[in-house]
């Protein structure tokens, strides 16, 4: 079978363990499950902070949320494995909202003109009901939702792309704005672009990582720069690593990047120092 066929593809000579491996992944996702449903598990979940920054000023516009989880057995889970977990055994609704709740906590604390950027899951975005509990939250907080960007990838649109487009329409029309994550990693991203009323894109780091005059990377990251700017939306560049990365990218004409090269997510408490001594001091200097 597929499964088998990777594990071979993968482990030239080893499939003859893929037995006890997959036995293993069970037991660890099994182990994850559990872990959901921990009397404490909010108290182990937290999550980091990562800057949007503008290329012009160097100033930090909006910080996006990621989830960290320090599981009691595992150790610290790459939210890339935690998140899929949750969507396939039904967390994932309660996850965000823990997620959800905590971002916005933080959020209140910053300065007004910061903005929040969080993650939506695929299965997050498939019922308008979810949507007014998100909206829910946004009250509750206080916070102002104007102020927060939901990313959502180009997968969740495959799933029930009319469905998606409604809950979307229900987030905008409470204020908040939308960003495609990701972009240019999943399915027929055009057609997302035409009919979804999105306020940006973030160009996918697989683009950038190496980034240089000649390369692949350069004529679509340059392409969908222009793109963005003739719809008259934002454009985020993922995962600039490097400064020959950023001087490339900058020279591009982006306005926004976010990646290692300025800042890596950090808890919560240093983006909340970060951005208070951004209010007052003069600009960080990249490049
Ligand atoms: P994403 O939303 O595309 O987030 C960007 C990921 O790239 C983050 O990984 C970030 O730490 C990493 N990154 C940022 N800059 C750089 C860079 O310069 N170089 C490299 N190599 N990596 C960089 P992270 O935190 O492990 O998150 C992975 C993915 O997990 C996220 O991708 C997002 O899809 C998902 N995720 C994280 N937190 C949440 C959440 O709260 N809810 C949901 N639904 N998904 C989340
Ligand atoms: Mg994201
Ligand atoms: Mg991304
Ligand atoms: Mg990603």
């Amino acid at each position: 079978d597929y499964a088998l066929y990777r594990a071979k593809k993968n482990n030239p000579g080893t499939a003859q363990l893929y037995g006890a491996e997959h036995e293993s992944e069970i037991w660890r996702t099994r182990k994850i499950e559990q872990g959901f449903y921990a009397s404490d598990f909010a108290s182990q979940i937290s999550v980091h902070f990562q800057p949007v920054v503008s290329v012009e000023t160097n100033r930090i516009l909006a910080c996006e949320a990621l989830a960290r989880w320090d599981h009691p057995s595992l150790g610290s889970l790459s939210p890339e494995v935690f998140i899929g977990v949750a969507e396939r055994c039904g967390f994932i609704e309660k996850l965000t909202e823990i997620l959800f709740k905590k971002a916005l906590a933080h959020a209140e604390l910053w300065p007004k003109d910061i903005r929040l950027s969080f993650n939506l899951s695929a299965k997050n975005v498939g019922s308008l009901q979810y949507a007014s509990r998100l909206a829910g939250l946004i009250r509750e907080s206080g916070f102002d939702p104007a102020r927060i960007d939901f990313e959502i990838t180009e997968t969740a649109m495959i799933r029930d792309f009319d469905m998606v487009l409604t809950v979307i329409f229900a987030l905008k029309k409470i204020g908040a704005r939308i960003s495609l994550d990701d972009f240019g990693t999943g399915f027929s991203s055009l057609k997302y672009l035409h009919n979804i009323p999105l306020d940006k894109i973030k160009i996918d780091r697989s683009f950038v990582t190496g980034i240089q005059k000649g390369t692949t990377g350069y004529g679509i990251v340059k392409s969908l720069i222009k793109l963005s700017r003739d719809m008259g939306i934002g454009c985020i560049i993922e995962g600039v690593e490097t400064e020959d990365e950023f001087k490339v990218v900058r020279n591009l004409g982006a306005s926004m990047v976010q990646g290692y090269y300025c800042y890596k997510p950090m808890p919560a408490e240093q983006a909340r120092e970060r951005l208070n001594s951004q209010k007052s001091t003069a600009m960080a200097n990249f490049g």
